[in-house]
Parts: structure tokens; C-alpha cells; sequence
């Protein structure tokens, strides 16, 4: 069986130059340990597979191994144990905004808000007031506080808060006329030419909007009326080196400089809408959302959401900013997704592993508001990041959907995508590759 060592050899060389591409994914992230590691597994892969051809070992050995690795492959990629997605739309509730956490730390001892918010919810009391008895985010006093790179992203956040105002305005008096196709098209193009990683449309879910006014500029505690029809969501990528950095300061930087992004586009979105002649409203951050943007963007097809509650997206995993706007322009909806994320998330955990706060729950999901997820424990979350005086973002840097979409990482997705064999392999091929616990010494 002459034909049998030149196969073997074949079947190798593709092997090899998948690992191969695993190595150049890891120089490109600049991520030295997987760098390292991935060496380590091209040499030994080359040296065993190809020193077996150079030994002589038996032709009926190379036979079975080869027939081993192309077994493997087949499982990764035959679409076996398709999972389904998160269902948001059983949600049967809406948030209050005053409950928000991001609310709840502006809460100052004295304050009427303060005064109100705990004569309802006194349970609340106690944790929050030992969140704000630590520094706010980036004031002096945090962890990794430094007087001028806090004061930079400070002034990032403080030019998202001046766009605030531009959220809404006037509605031209002459409307173009409705063709939801063609408007569809149109606004997709314009957010992506504006800087939008990914776009998509969502009928708009009333539970999505929160019930009462907790933060901005709008009084407290009033009824949120939006009532609009659609929510134009979309992505903005953040830099796969910045979100290296978690839990330090430039990945708040990051955020900020991603949060300042999306509220441009949201805010000149809305502007060309209404310059059509339908009702618009950006959601921005800075105390400026009257939507919940997570779910609204897993139904607009942009992602799943995680076991970390982030959304994560196919390209991009976690390693994104959100961005909305609400309208009653006539559009056509996308449709959400499903790629894996929930049956992968149940295997892999990474996030809860090195969470310091133990935010993230490692065990199953609960129901919340109507629908199963996992149930994050935000104000360990808030609180953490006061204590270091940054938004932590360590469950964001060690998931394994956020590395970048390079050829390695797209092989591996498309594995994710239809198998639940590949989803278990990953799993361990990322410990393997990236290591487990990469969040030591950020204890709380
Ligand atoms: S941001 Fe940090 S503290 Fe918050 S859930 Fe993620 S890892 Fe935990
Ligand atoms: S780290 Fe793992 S468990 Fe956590 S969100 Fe990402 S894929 Fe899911």
C-alpha cells in the first residue's frame, strides 16, 4: 500500500499549517504565552507525525492515524447538537432604570433620590452604601487611579455626556415616502459607513424600555414614554490590545473611546432619520439610555448573550460596544441569531473562573424576568471596579469569542457554530493555548 506514507504526509501538512496559522494568530494578538505555547505544539505535532514517516513505523499505524485525525475534523465541523439561542423574548417585565446599579451609585446620603430609593427597597441599602463608601470610578484613591490617564478617559466620558443633548430634535416637515426595503438598506449602509462594525434591525420589544427615568438629565423617577416601532442597533469593535490590558486603565480608555464613537453615530443616525421625517432617538451612554441595548441587539441579530451578560458577536465575541437607535421609521427587522454561545458558555465558564468578585455565576442559569440566563451579581461587579478605578473588563479579555477574527479563530468559530464536539475541544484547546486562570493577583 505505497499510497499510504504520501496521505499520511498530506493529511500532516494540512494539520501542520492549521497550527501553523494558530501561531501567527497568537503574534498577532501579541499574546506571548500563546505564542509560546502554539510553538510548542507545531514542533511536537511536525516532530511526531512526520518523525513516524522518517522511523518507518508500520504503514498500518500512519493508516489509523490518519483515519483518527480525519474522524476529528468531521466531528468538529458535522453540525451534531445544534444548541439554541437565549429565548429574550419570553421576558415578561420591565427595569426600572432607578434600580439600575449605574443609577444607584449616584444615589448621594441626603439626596431625595436617596431618601426615596431606599424608603422602597431597603434591603438594597447596606450594599450600596458600602459600594459608595469606596472611590468613584477613576477618582483618586482606585488601584490603578494615575492623575492624568484617568483624567483623559474622564474627559472622554465628559464629551459623550455634551452629546446628550443632540439625542432628539425636530422632524422634517416633508416625510420621504415609506419603502421599509429600501430605508432598511439605506440606514444599514450609512451607520456601517459611519463606523459601525455590524448593524442590524429589531421590532422593537416594550419590555426592552425601561419603565422610569433613573439617571440623566430627564426628572427622576418619571415615566419613560417610547413607544417607537423599531431600534436601528449596532457594534463598534474595541482594540483586541487595549482589552489585553484588563483590568487596567487603557481598556477604560478603550471603552470610553468606543462609547464616544457610538454615540456619534447614533446621534447622526438619528439626525438623518429625522431629517426623513420619522420620529428618532439616539441611546448613548452617559446616563442617556431609555433602552435596554443587550437584548435589543440580540434581536437585531447582532449576537448572543454570554454567560458574562455581555452580548457576544460572531466576529468580534465580547470585545464590542453596543449603540442604538429607536424610530418609527417603517424598517424590515432582522432576525436574532444563534451560533453556539449558550451551550458553549456552559462548558467553558472562563469568565466566572477569573472574575475577581466571583460575579458571574460558574453554576447553572436561573429565571429572571420570565427568561433562563445566568444571573450576574452586578453590584460585586460595580464595586470592584470602583476598587480599582476601572471598568475591570477581565471577563471581556479572557473570553474566548474576543480573540480576533484571524484565520485560526474563524476555523475554530465555524467548528463552534455546528458542533457540539468542536464546542467541548475549544474549550480545552483555549486553556491549553491561552491558560485558565490568566485574572491572578487582581483580587478584590
Ligand atoms: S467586569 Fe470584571 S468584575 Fe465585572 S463581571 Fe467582568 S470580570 Fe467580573
Ligand atoms: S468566557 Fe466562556 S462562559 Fe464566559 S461568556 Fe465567554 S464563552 Fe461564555
Amino acid at each position: 500500500m505505497a499510497w499510504i506514507p504520501p496521505l499520511f504526509i498530506v493529511i500532516g501538512t494540512a494539520a501542520a499549517a492549521v497550527l501553523a496559522s494558530l501561531v501567527f494568530s497568537s503574534v498577532r494578538e501579541h499574546n506571548r504565552v500563546a505564542g509560546a505555547r502554539s510553538v510548542v505544539l507545531l514542533v511536537l505535532f511536525l516532530g511526531v507525525w512526520f518523525g513516524a514517516v522518517a522511523l518507518g513505523v508500520p504503514e498500518i499505524i500512519l493508516l489509523l492515524a490518519s483515519a483518527a485525525l480525519i474522524a476529528f475534523v468531521a466531528l468538529f465541523f458535522l453540525p451534531v447538537g445544534r444548541a439554541a439561542s437565549i429565548r429574550v423574548d419570553e421576558i415578561q417585565a420591565q427595569v426600572d432604570e432607578r434600580d439600575v446599579i449605574f443609577a444607584r451609585e449616584d444615589y448621594a446620603p441626603g439626596s431625595p433620590q436617596y431618601e426615596a430609593y431606599y424608603a422602597r427597597h431597603p434591603d438594597k441599602k447596606t450594599m450600596d452604601d458600602r459600594m459608595r463608601d469606596t472611590p468613584e470610578l477613576l477618582a483618586p484613591g482606585g488601584r490603578f487611579y494615575d492623575p492624568v490617564e484617568s483624567r483623559r478617559i474622564d474627559s472622554l466620558f465628559d464629551v459623550i455626556r455634551t452629546l446628550t443633548t443632540r439625542v432628539d430634535g425636530e422632524i422634517a416637515a416633508a416625510r420621504i415616502a415609506p419603502d421599509p426595503a429600501r430605508l432598511s438598506a439605506d440606514i444599514q449602509a450609512l451607520t456601517r459607513r459611519l463606523g459601525a462594525a455590524d448593524v442590524g434591525i429589531a421590532r422593537l420589544n416594550p419590555m426592552f424600555v425601561y419603565s422610569h427615568v433613573g439617571r440623566g438629565p430627564e426628572q427622576w423617577g418619571e415615566p419613560i414614554r417610547n413607544d417607537h416601532r423599531f431600534a436601528v442597533a449596532f457594534t463598534v469593535e474595541m482594540d483586541s490590545g487595549a482589552v489585553d490590558t484588563a483590568p487596567r486603565l487603557p481598556i477604560t480608555e478603550e471603552s470610553a473611546r468606543q462609547y464616544l464613537r457610538g454615540a456619534r453615530i447614533s446621534v447622526a443616525l438619528a439626525a438623518y432619520i429625522r431629517a426623513l421625517g420619522y420620529p428618532a432617538r439616539a441611546h448613548i451612554a452617559g446616563s442617556n439610555y431609555q433602552i435596554m441595548l443587550p437584548p435589543v441587539a440580540h434581536d437585531a441579530g447582532l449576537g448572543e448573550l454570554g454567560r458574562m451578560g455581555y452580548l457576544i458577536s460572531p466576529r468580534f465575541g465580547a470585545r464590542i460596544r453596543l449603540g442604538a437607535v429607536t424610530t418609527d421609521m417603517p424598517l424590515v427587522p432582522d432576525k436574532p441569531i444563534a451560533f453556539g454561545v449558550q451551550d458553549f458558555c456552559k462548558r467553558c465558564k472562563k469568565c466566572a473562573t477569573n472574575c475577581p468578585p466571583a460575579a458571574i455565576p460558574a453554576g447553572e442559569k436561573a429565571q429572571v424576568r420570565g427568561t433562563w440566563k445566568w444571573p450576574l451579581h452586578i453590584e460585586r461587579c460595580l464595586r470592584f471596579w470602583r476598587i480599582i478605578g476601572t471598568d475591570c473588563g477581565l471577563c471581556m479579555r479572557v473570553c474566548p469569542y474576543s480573540h480576533p477574527p484571524t484565520f485560526a479563530h474563524n476555523l475554530i468559530r465555524a467548528g463552534i457554530r455546528r458542533s457540539a464536539f468542536a464546542r467541548t475541544v475549544s474549550v480545552w484547546g483555549d486553556d491549553l493555548i491561552y491558560g485558565r486562570n490568566v485574572a491572578r493577583g487582581f483580587s478584590p
